[in-house]
This record gives structure tokens, sequence and C-alpha cells, in this order.
């Protein structure tokens, strides 16, 4: 197996002092880890200061979101030159809750997907189906639907990378209980669709698929045991560094 991904959504749980000093706890606490690769995804009000914290550890730091544009009338949004001015690398990109709350459609979502992979930045990107969509068996065509949309007209360099997380919406933030093969048979599925998509070595060496929702440190070894999990995505679980620790190092075990 691969050095796990864990990736921390903060979401807008924080203040900015509590970000910034769990990121600088965190930051302390990792200084020189090498068994996981760990991302911090602060909302953008605290990048700059969780930035300056993580500086000097082996975390790196992520955004919650981009816009597709660099410059211009954009009122509110954020550029991914922007982005990289403080240091991100990775950008989350489609999550369930913006797709949900912020009516971010498929098209949107492809159109960061277009613009942080030209920026060579590392899509976090989001896939998942509600329970409904389970329950009546359009999970599969919900996954290959946004996965693909995602997906159209994007092509990877040698220097890109990009993580799906396939983050299933009735997990998030439920705590219910992970049924690993389940979750082991969705990533195939993911797997799959991109092998349809694109070269069989872009999808083996520069594609990692990541799991999310509910993940703590009770459940993160059994997850990222599994062949077909890379990593996973943490939301609730990410935010106090103590916890946050202590899943990071169960799923490096
Ligand atoms: C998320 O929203 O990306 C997430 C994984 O949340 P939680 O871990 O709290 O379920």
């Amino acid at each position: 197996m691969n050095k796990p991904l864990i990736i921390a959504n903060w979401k807008m749980s924080l203040a900015p002092n509590d970000a910034s000093l769990a990121a600088k706890k965190l930051s302390k606490a990792f200084s020189k880890f090498g068994a996981a690769s760990v991302v911090i995804c602060p909302s953008f009000t605290d990048i700059a200061a969780v930035g300056s914290a993580l500086e000097k550890s082996a975390i790196l730091l992520g955004a919650q979101d981009c816009f597709w544009e660099d410059y211009g009338p954009y009122t509110g949004e954020i550029s991914i030159a922007g982005l990289r001015s403080y240091g991100v690398s990775h950008i989350i990109i489609g999550h369930s809750e913006r797709r949900e709350h912020l009516h971010e459609t498929d098209a949107m979502v492809n159109k960061k997907m277009l613009a942080a992979l030209a920026a060579d930045m590392v899509p976090i990107l989001c896939i998942g189906e509600t329970f409904e969509e389970r329950r009546t068996n359009q999970k599969e065509h919900i996954l290959q639907r946004e996965l693909m949309n995602a997906m159209h007209a994007t092509w990877l360099t040698k220097a890109n990378q990009l993580i799906v997380a396939y983050e299933p919406i009735w997990m998030i933030g439920s705590g219910q209980d992970i049924n690993d093969d389940e979750i082991e048979h969705t990533h195939r599925v993911i797997k799959q669709t991109l092998y349809d998509l694109l070269p069989d070595t872009v999808v083996d060496t520069q594609i990692a698929i990541i799991y999310g929702g509910s993940v703590n440190p009770e459940n993160v070894r059994a997850l990222v045991s599994q062949p077909s999990v890379d990593g996973v995505l943490v939301g609730g679980a990410s935010t106090d560094p103590i916890v946050f620790s202590s899943l990071i190092h169960a799923a490096a075990k």
C-alpha cells in the first residue's frame, strides 16, 4: 500500500483563532512526518494564517473551492492564482454541500476542474449519491454522471495529480457505521469509469481514489487497508488537533 492520503476539510467549522491554533499544534506534531500525506483545507479567511503555521511542517495547504477565472468582475470569487500565492496546492471541487446549498452544477464543477488542472493544482473532486438515490439503485449512474461531467474535455499532463473523493452524502456527518465492502465495490466502479475515460497508466499512477463520510480514528485503519481506498477526506474528526492527530497515526500504522 502507498502511504495514505489524509485530507482535512475544516468547512466553516472553526473560528479564526481556533483554526490558527489547531494548525500550529498540528504543524508541531507533524513537522517531519512521512508516513502519510496530509492536507488541511481551512476556510478562505484562515488560509493565510493556517498556511504560515504549516510552512515548516510536512502538512500541505488546500482550499475548499476556487473560481475558474483568474481575474475580472466576479464579485466574491477566489482565483486559483490568488490561492497559489498563499501556498495552496490542493483544491476541493464539487463538494456536495456546495452542490446542495449553492446550486453548484456539473458544468461549474467541470470549469473548476479544467482551471485547476491547467494551473497544476491537485483537484480533490467530490462525487457522491444521496440516500434516496442509493435506495432506488441509481448510485452507480449518479457517480458515473458526476465523474464523466466533471472530467469532460480534461486531460492530465505528466505533472497533474488528481484525487477523486467518493463521499456518500448520507454518510457525511452522520456518525453511522461504514460498510467496508460497499466502499470497496464503489471505488472499483469509480476506477473502472476512470479507465474508460483516461489511459490506464494515468489512472494507475496519477489518480488516487479516497473515501469521505464519518471517518474517525476508530474506523480509519480498516478503511485505508482496503485495496482500492487510497486515503480519506475527513470533516468533523479533523477540526480537533488531538482527534485528527490520532486519526493520522491510526491511518499510517
Ligand atoms: C465532508 O464533508 O467532506 C466530510 C467527510 O465530513 P464528515 O467527516 O464530518 O462526515
